[in-house]
């Protein structure tokens, strides 16, 4: 198993460099912002407990998205190459990972900090726009579908996340500094923590493809 973790901030690029790495190198994405959104979406139980936590900008329970995280790492295929997207995010979410892991005799390969500075994590987040249907990510004014409002892909709606609303990103970055922050030193003591300037999409697309190539 090789494990690769995103850590950066709400607009940082994680999705983005994710989705690059993954159809370059084979990793499988486990992103727990789109797992929730799906559970949100089908309405069940986990749905149901995080859509209030979600809305409002703030982290939904450790002790729901360790689960969720146990229960996928478990039940896939111990060869696979995973990229984290947006866990662990907690200290205690990162607890909960290598008491995870050393279960399964593995461990973490390397943790990617993507540094981006805030008047661009801002910018990036109020224009970013997805499509409801597919979940394919856009941003504006750059980026922009063809049609607007119409996903290039699939057709589908093109919207904006009701998390990326001012009033809540004002609450996701505070939230990122209290609670992920300190990840950033409970990762350095591991020494596999590699930082990069995440403020250019392309070099940060090709700086994460050398790391988990395996020069960490
Ligand atoms: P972003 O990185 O842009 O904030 P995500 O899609 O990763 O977006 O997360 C959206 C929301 O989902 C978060 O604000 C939070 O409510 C919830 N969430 C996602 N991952 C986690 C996690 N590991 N722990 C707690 N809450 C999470
Ligand atoms: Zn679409």
């Amino acid at each position: 198993m090789k494990i690769v973790i995103l850590l950066g901030a709400p607009g940082a690029g994680k999705g983005t460099v994710a989705g690059f790495v993954c159809e370059q190198r084979g990793f499988a994405q486990l992103s727990t912002g789109d797992m929730l959104r799906t559970a949100v979406r089908s309405g069940n139980t986990v749905g149901q407990l995080a859509k209030g936590y979600m809305d409002r900008g703030e982290l939904v329970p450790d002790e729901v998205i360790i689960r969720i995280v146990r229960e996928y790492l478990e039940s896939h295929g111990n060869d696979a190459k995973y990229l984290l997207d947006g866990f662990p995010r907690t200290v205690a979410q990162a607890d909960a990972l290598d008491r995870v892991l050393a279960e399964m005799h593995e461990k973490i390969f390397a943790v990617v900090q993507m540094d981006v500075p805030e008047w661009l994590i801002i910018k990036r987040i109020t224009g970013r726009r997805v499509c409801k249907q597919c979940g394919d990510v856009y941003n504006l004014p750059e980026w922009a579908p063809k049609v607007e409002g119409v996903c290039d892909k699939c057709g589908g709606p093109v919207i904006q996340r009701n998390d990326d609303k001012p009033e809540t990103v004002t609450n996701r970055l505070a939230v990122y500094e209290k609670q992920t922050a300190p990840l950033v030193e409970f990762y350095k003591k591991t020494g596999k923590l590699v930082r990069i300037d995440a403020s250019d999409r392309h070099e940060t697309d090709l700086n994460v493809v050398r790391i988990v190539d395996g020069a960490a």
